[in-house]
């Protein structure tokens, strides 16, 4: 057994006292409404700004106590309504809690659970000129990202954030309802080893509330700058751009073909196109243009060579001569470059997968009927990211997230503004899933092409009987078969079902 206690470092430091906010105060509106999606709006009788474990415990005791519901923020950056729900009265915010140190005790850089991936990489590169393979908004948030088993523009070289998690430091609520810290590292012996296991995909939310994760590279010894991967010193940014008034359905169709085609042939591991991660993006025909961003390691050989290569085939048969618009920086600079804002459009609704094989072409004309469809107004997005390589060269079971030989990682999404048009466009959303994924129940069920969902990209419809008709459970669609492990962690660390929310899991009897 590993000899761990929780949070040396909050005995050794002084900490400040936890701040609490109510309905009335100043700072509560702002607070409260720091979730992404503007549909979704919290409600809490009393937020609670922490800034360690000991704090939290503290909120976890008295909302026992109290039969209040309790419910954690991270980031903010979730686009479901899991933290923004009535049903919570007091709001455990992490927004404090974002300090980033090499611990040598654990031999592993030490992020506390409020941080931000743009405070991560930061704080990791300025300091050991290393990183992890986080995701591409600098804005999320390491709390959920994490938890959910993250992945970025690094995850074909490196893999994704979840293989380099070392440990985590969580508040539970045991057996007889009081809150206590539990150290769980990913340690063969370590008693709470499968506690850390549900954090390398299982989702956050439903377990405790994470208030410290650890990093080290499985196997990686000596000074901390070896401890996580290197990112590359320059980065290439390009923007492949193709209006949509000029693309026919034929083009489009094409566009996609050839985009998945290139992935299912180039995302084995050890592929030489490690080094390049992309995502295609089929925007709304109201957008103007549909995108391929790709992010490439300006170091790596032969790059202009084939950095051109993939250009071509993507856009072979087309018949359009796209738009490229090409820029350079440090890793750093790309890496905190921030996400286009949705600015009024901030109401929200997405889904997620995974694509073992490329999209069929009746999938794509679903699409295509979807994006070019003017009787709506939302920004409706296919994401197409880049996957495979690093990532599945590690086994279904490794890790909380299964999914280990897909090529592409697949997002849906739709934002608009006016709350009057929530109806039209959760449904028009829905008619695409619906139509790609017809032959499976409405969702991406785990099959020979697809594998399932994304539990950071959560979906609650496929709870509903009448959205998801595959007659496979959820929690099968997201976690497959480590769903029963899973289910046996909730059952003992959480068997009050303290922590929950929409697509958490409840515990079982017996
Ligand atoms: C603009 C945008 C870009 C994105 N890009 C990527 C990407 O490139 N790659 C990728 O993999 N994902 C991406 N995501 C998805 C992202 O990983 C998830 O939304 C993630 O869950 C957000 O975490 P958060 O802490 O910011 O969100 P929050 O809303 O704070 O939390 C999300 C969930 O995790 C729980 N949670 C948060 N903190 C903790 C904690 N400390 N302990 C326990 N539970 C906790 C919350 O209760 C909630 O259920 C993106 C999302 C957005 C909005």
């Amino acid at each position: 057994m590993t000899a761990l206690t929780p949070s040396t470092a909050q005995a050794a430091t002084k900490v400040a006292p936890e701040v609490i906010v109510r309905p009335g105060d100043a700072r509560y509106a702002a607070l409260a409404g720091r979730g992404y999606n503007g549909r979704f709006v919290a409600t809490p009788d009393e937020i609670w700004l922490v800034h360690g474990a000991a704090q939290v415990e503290k909120a976890v005791n008295q909302a026992l106590a109290r039969n209040q519901r309790i419910t954690v923020r991270g980031g903010g950056h979730s686009f479901e309504g899991l933290v923004d729900d009535p049903q919570f009265r007091l709001l455990v915010d992490l927004s404090e809690m974002k300090e980033v140190r090499y611990d040598p005790a654990m031999r592993a850089f030490s992020v506390q659970a409020g941080a931000r991936l743009s405070d991560v990489y930061r704080a990791l590169y300025e300091g050991w000129g290393v990183t992890v393979p986080g995701g591409v908004c600098p804005e999320v948030g390491v709390g959920g990202h994490v938890s959910g088993g993250g992945y970025g523009p690094l995850s074909r070289r490196h893999g994704l954030v979840v293989d380099h998690l070392q440990a985590i430091e969580i508040v539970v609520a045991d057996r007889g309802g009081r809150a206590r810290t539990v150290v769980a590292t990913r340690d063969p012996g370590d008693p709470n080893r499968d506690l850390w296991w549900a954090h390398t995909g299982g989702g956050g939310g439903g377990f405790g509330i994470v208030t410290r994760f650890w990093f080290r590279t499985p196997g990686a010894s000596g000074a901390p700058s070896s401890l996580l991967p290197k990112p590359p010193a320059r980065m290439r940014k390009t923007v492949v751009s193709w209006p949509w008034a000029e693309l026919t359905e034929a083009g489009f169709t094409r566009l996609v073909l050839n985009h998945g085609a290139w992935h299912a042939a180039n995302s084995f591991p050890g592929s030489p196109y490690a080094v390049m991660h992309s995502s295609l993006q089929l925007h709304s025909y109201f957008a103007g243009t549909c995108e391929l961003e790709i992010r490439w390691d300006a170091t790596s050989p032969g790059m202009e060579r084939m950095h051109d290569s993939y250009i071509r085939a993507v856009n072979a048969g087309v018949g359009l001569e796209p738009t490229v618009t090409v820029k350079e920086g440090t890793w750093l600079e790309i890496a905190l470059e921030p996400t286009p804002s949705y600015g009024e459009y901030s109401r929200q609704k997405s889904m997620g997968g995974h694509l073992r094989k490329p999209l069929t072409v009746e999938q794509v004309g679903a699409m295509y009927r979807s994006l070019s469809d003017q009787s709506h107004y939302g920004a409706g997005l296919v994401y197409l990211a880049a996957y495979g390589c690093k990532i599945n060269t590690v086994s279904s079971s490794a890790t909380a997230i299964p999914q280990r030989d897909s090529v592409l990682k697949l997002w849906y999404s739709n934002n608009w503004a006016d709350p009057a048009q929530d109806e039209i466009e959760v449904e028009w959303i829905r008619t695409l899933r619906k139509s790609v994924h017809g032959a499976t129940g409405g969702f991406p069920v785990p099959n020979a092409r697809q594998d399932g969902g994304y539990i950071n990209y959560p979906d609650v419809d496929m709870r509903d009987p009448a959205q998801n008709t595959s007659g496979v459970p959820w929690y099968s669609i997201i976690w497959k078969d480590n769903y029963p492990r899973l289910q046996r962690v909730k059952n003992t660390y959480d068997p009050h079902d303290v922590f929950r929310h929409a697509l958490s899991l409840p515990p079982t009897r017996g």
